[in-house]
């Protein structure tokens, strides 16, 4: 299956011009699309994808974080056709159910950790922390303690595009457009070493990051404060991987103030960081798990929440209806579908590979790409990783001089990368990726080269517009 068939191909052209005129895209400029022409996907196969004009690509990110057992795998369109034949949708609501919902509900109470037995399911990862941010709240009704109604976010969070996910979100692009958002959500900054580090050792700055969330708690009053929400590792902000001594601490704060801990696992469920949740890598035991992506590897969208003991218990005790719930909760095709991909997962053993044997191997590679000029820090963590691009190296990562926010260096790389057939995301100067969780040593080898290859030529870019210090022309 290396070679696209050609059987395959469409007008490029035809289908750019369709796309700018009646395609909004999400998150996208539609002036800039419509300049520049859409990239037209037209297939998928293991860790690859193909154009419509035939080129290879290497999908670096697992489409957008979510394609974790790779492209084209049969079985799962077997799994979908086969639910579609037998009931393709019935609803969860009025005292009614499906067989799919129910075998996967019970699945990812047998993944999570122990304190998890029930399971709500969503369209979503937006839903997904809609869903929390409606759960938290009613718990803490039902707890009558209805005051406590803040939940404590982070900046540079992605919690989704809808109206809560945005606000829980500390995106301030998306802050910026489209307000007002949800009121009683406050944001701390995120354990980002690189950013707020200097002058400390990795394991204080973890502690005194953690301690933000302490001093926030104080300003708005703990009684006030009902949950703080995070996601294992920043993942659209940039990668953002704390340090070792960051959750426990968090932990221990939500516990000294009785504050529902809330881990967004969207991106780091289903073996991203190396473990069917990123919350067991952390060491925390969250009372609340959002998930989405990788629960179907993207191929059908579902979302939903884990709802530990300490809420479902309140919530199925005494709580009475609860006002809340999508058309597609427990969608039997997305959960059909769901069923598969754990079943591929379990049988190919891949979150045990991504936390002893990929993992590491991604993790030396990355170190390694540390030896080029432009990267002057990167860093991996289960399969996501991360190379900041910087304009010359200091003596410790801090005393690195990045580069002019106009130069634009991360988009410029991330041409390069397309153009070397690698996806990977700029987010600022920093380049990400989240690959496939297939992927082999060879793969992460091929993948690795063609970065390098990449970065040579955003080099080369940044040498021939004098845009880097003399010393580094030689
Ligand atoms: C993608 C993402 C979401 C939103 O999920 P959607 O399915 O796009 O609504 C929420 N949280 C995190 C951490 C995500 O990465």
């Amino acid at each position: 299956m290396d070679e696209f068939d050609s059987s395959n191909t469409v007008d490029t052209k035809t289908i750019q011009a369709l796309d700018a005129a009646h395609y909004l895209h999400p998150f996208t400029d539609p002036a800039a699309l419509a300049a520049s022409g859409a990239r037209v996907m037209v297939k998928g196969d293991g860790i690859w994808l193909w154009d419509s004009d035939g080129n290879r690509i290497l999908d670096g990110m697992s489409g957008l974080w979510c394609v974790n057992i790779g492209y084209g795998r049969q079985r799962m369109s077997d799994a979908v056709y086969q639910q579609m034949q037998i009931l393709p949708f019935y609803n969860s609501f009025f005292n009614t159910t499906n067989v799919p919902a129910v075998m996967l509900a019970a699945k990812l109470v047998e993944l999570a950790p122990a304190n998890f037995n029930r399971v709500f399911f969503t369209g979503s990862g937006s839903e997904a922390n809609d869903t929390i941010v409606r759960m938290v709240r009613r718990y803490w009704e039902l707890m009558a303690e209805p005051e406590r109604h803040i939940i404590i976010s982070r900046t540079n969070a992605y919690h989704g595009s809808t109206i809560a996910g945005v606000s829980l979100g500390g995106m301030a692009g998306m802050h910026a457009q489209g307000g007002p958002l949800v009121p009683g959500i406050v944001h701390i900054d995120q354990p980002s070493y690189l950013e707020h580090g200097h002058g400390m050792t990795e394991d204080d700055f973890g502690v005194a990051a953690a301690g933000w969330l302490e001093e926030r708690i104080k300003t708005v009053g703990p009684h006030n404060v009902a949950a703080f929400i995070a996601e294992p590792v920043q993942g659209a902000g940039g990668v953002i991987i704390p340090p070792t001594t960051y959750w426990p601490e968090i932990q221990r704060i939500c516990d000294k103030y009785g504050i529902l801990l809330v881990a967004d696992e969207v991106i780091c469920g289903f073996g991203r960081l190396g473990a069917w949740f990123g919350s067991e890598r952390m060491g925390i035991s969250p009372d609340l798990i959002a998930f989405a992506k990788g629960v179907t590897s993207g191929y059908i969208p579902l979302g939903g929440v884990l709802v530990g003991d300490r809420v479902a218990d309140v919530l199925t005790a005494r709580g009475g209806d609860f006002n809340h719930g999508f058309t597609y909760s427990g969608h039997p095709v997305a959960c059909a579908a769901a069923l598969e991909n754990i079943r591929i997962m379990e049988e190919e053993g891949l979150v045990a590979r991504v936390l002893d044997d990929t993992g590491p191997y991604l993790n030396a590679a990355f170190k390694r790409l540390i030896a080029h000029p432009l990267v002057g820090y990167a860093d991996s963590f289960g399969f996501v990783a991360g190379l900041n691009l910087v304009r010359s190296k200091g003596a410790t990562v801090h005393d690195n001089e990045v580069f002019d926010g106009d130069v634009g260096v991360g988009m410029m790389c991330r041409a390069h990368m397309f153009e070397a057939g690698i996806i990977m995301r700029a987010v600022g100067d920093r380049m990400i990726v989240a690959p496939p969780l297939v992927m082999t040593h060879e793969e992460i080898d091929e993948m690795v080269k063609r970065i390098a290859l990449a970065l040579d030529n955003t080099l080369a870019e940044l040498r021939s517009k004098a845009l880097l210090p003399v010393a580094a022309i030689a």
